[in-house]
C-alpha cells in the first residue's frame, strides 16, 4: 500500500490516504519513510528538513574468498570491508546523488573493487561474484530527523538516518513508542527534533 497524502485536519493527525483514496484512521501517524520522506509535501511544507531529504545511492560489491582470510572490519573514510563467515567480503560504498536509481553501475563497482583491492592486495586474483545497490534517506547536516512535529498533535517523524539507519533503529523505534505512549523519550532528542520554518532552520 503506498501512501500518498498525510491526512491532517486543523492541528490534529487522523491517519493516511493510500493511492486509491482510500483513508486509513489514525491517532498517530509516524512518517518513515526513508528516502521518500520528503514527498510528502505536508509535511515539509511544516518542516523544510523533511522535504530536503534525499536519495543518496549506495553500491556493494561482494568478493568471495575462503573463509579466514579477512576476519576484521576495515574502515577507511567513506568505504569499509565487512567479512563475512563464510568467506563473504562485502566493500561498500558508494556515495551518490542521482535520484531513485536503484542499480549497480560499472563506475561505482570498480571503485569499490580498487579500494578492496588496496586494503587486501589477494583480492587482486578475485572478481567480484556480485554487487547491489539501494538507496539512503540522505540529510544533509544534523540527522536523523526524529520525534513531533510542531503544531499537528499525533504527527512524527523518524527519518533521514542516511548511512546509519540500521545502527539506530532500535533507539529510534524506542524513543518513537516512548512519544507515543506520551512518555519521556529514553535519550535527549533535542538536536534531532523537527522544527517549524524559521530563519535558523533554513
Ligand atoms: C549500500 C548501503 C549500505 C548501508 N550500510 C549500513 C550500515 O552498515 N549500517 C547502518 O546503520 N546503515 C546502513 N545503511 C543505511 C540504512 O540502510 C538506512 O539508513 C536505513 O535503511 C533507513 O531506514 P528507514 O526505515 O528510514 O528507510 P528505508 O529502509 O528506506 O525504509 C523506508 C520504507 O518506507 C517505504 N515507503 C516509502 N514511501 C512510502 C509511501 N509513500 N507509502 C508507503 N511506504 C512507503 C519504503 O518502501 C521503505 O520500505 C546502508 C545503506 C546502503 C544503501
Amino acid at each position: 500500500m503506498a501512501v500518498t497524502e498525510l491526512w491532517i485536519e486543523g492541528d490534529r493527525a487522523r491517519g493516511a490516504v493510500d493511492s486509491d483514496g482510500k483513508r486509513y484512521a489514525a491517532r498517530h501517524v509516524v512518517v518513515c519513510a526513508g528516502a521518500w520522506t520528503g514527498r510528502f509535501e505536508d509535511l515539509a511544507r511544516r518542516v523544510p528538513r523533511a522535504g530536503r531529504i534525499e536519495p543518496v545511492r549506495g553500491q556493494i560489491a561482494c568478493f568471495q574468498v575462503e573463509p579466514g582470510r579477512c576476519t576484521r572490519l576495515l574502515t577507511t573514510g567513506e568505504h569499509y570491508l565487512v567479512p563475512r563467515p563464510d568467506g563473504l567480503i562485502l566493500a561498500g560504498s558508494t556515495m551518490e546523488r542521482v535520484g531513485f536509481e536503484t542499480v549497480t553501475t560499472p563506475e561505482g563497482q570498480a571503485e569499490l573493487r580498487d579500494f578492496a583491492r588496496r586494503l587486501l592486495p589477494f583480492l587482486r586474483h578475485v572478481e567480484p561474484a556480485q554487487g547491489w545497490a539501494d538507496v539512503r534517506p540522505g540529510l544533509r547536516g544534523v540527522h536523523p530527523l526524529l520525534g513531533p512535529v510542531p503544531d499537528v498533535e499525533g504527527l512524527y517523524v523518524a527519518a533521514g538516518h542516511f548511512r546509519n539507519g540500521i545502527l539506530l533503529a532500535p533507539i529510534s523505534g524506542e524513543v518513537v513508542a516512548a512519544l507515543v505512549a506520551g512518555e519521556p523519550p529514553p535519550v535527549e532528542i533535542g538536536p534531532w527534533m523537527p522544527r517549524k520554518a524559521v530563519a535558523s532552520n533554513l
